[in-house]
């Protein structure tokens, strides 16, 4: 688990990042490689990715095209804001103004603040948890929202703690995930609760085999690999149901052979199906 000035040191200075590529050029062939790269702080890349940020200069494609994500970075920047400096008064300090100075002056008063012997917290056992609980939330909201070329995945089930439909943000890789109407969040220390409730949601609604799927004519794109059973199309939903199964099998760390096996798919061919599901709900 990283440590709580780690998450602060990450949310307010430049640092590097070691990004993971998967590729899979050969059928089922799969490359990993690690590319350490020097990233703004998440911060400035919540700023930059705000919608009046500098994003809007860059072009490139995604963003553009999707005011919602644009929205999202805006409201988990304002959220942390809110938040650092509520803790900042709380623990008696002016709060300095900026995000980041609040975040810095925090992370200074941590060693006079009240800590219990617990390894890991448990509710509101004592400030310093409290705040640690804070910091991970906020950590892990920043980095699910500024990824650029790979934005989150967006299942179409409910949140499990405040029941709205397809306001999940999901990384798979990084095995966190956020709820963009509660602000709930889950890191890789507890993304299997995520895992199992979109699993359940997903079983539930495949359960229902003998109802007809409504979609007009068979029209199988050749180039998707998941088909609904019944109409053989690949939009309808209940092939993007299995996707949504194949993505928390990618959640628990499948590896492309299992994957091959359960579904006839490789891993960089599901990564691929999942975006487009996704992009197609964004549009
Ligand atoms: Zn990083
Ligand atoms: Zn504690
Ligand atoms: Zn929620
Ligand atoms: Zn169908």
């Amino acid at each position: 688990m990283t440590d709580l000035h780690d998450m602060i040191g990450e949310l307010t200075r430049s640092h590097r990042h070691r990004e993971v590529y998967t590729t899979d050029p050969i059928h089922g062939t799969r490359w990993t490689r690690f590319h350490n790269t020097r990233v703004p702080s998440l911060l400035a890349q919540l700023e930059a990715a705000s919608p009046s940020g500098e994003g809007g200069a860059r072009g490139g494609a995604g963003f553009e095209s999707r005011p919602a994500a644009r929205v999202e970075a805006l409201d988990v920047l304002v959220t942390i804001d809110r938040e650092a400096s509520r803790w900042v008064r709380m623990l008696g300090q002016d709060d300095p103004g900026y995000t980041d100075r609040c975040l810095t002056l925090l992370a200074s008063l941590l060693p006079q603040v009240v800590r219990c012997d617990l390894p890991r917290g448990r509710g509101t056992c004592c400030t310093w948890h409290m705040v640690e609980h804070d910091v991970r939330s906020w950590w892990t909201q920043a980095r699910i929202v500024t990824g650029w070329d790979t934005p989150a995945w967006r299942p179409d089930v409910t949140c499990p703690n405040c029941t709205t439909r397809g306001s999940l943000r999901i990384r798979l890789e990084e095995r966190c995930g956020m709820c963009v109407e509660c602000r709930d969040s889950w890191d890789p220390s507890s993304y299997q609760v995520l895992a199992d409730h979109v699993r359940t949601e997903s079983m539930a609604k495949l359960g229902q085999r003998s109802e007809p799927c409504g979609c007009p004519l068979p029209r199988p794109w050749t180039d998707l690999a998941v088909l609904c059973p019944k109409c053989g199309n690949a939009s309808c939903h209940r092939a993007t149901t299995v996707l949504q199964l194949v993505a928390v099998d990618i959640l628990e760390g499948a590896t492309s052979g299992l994957l091959v096996e359960r579904y006839g798919l490789t891993r960089a061919t599901a990564v691929r199906l999942i975006q487009q599901v996704r992009y197609q709900e964004a549009s």
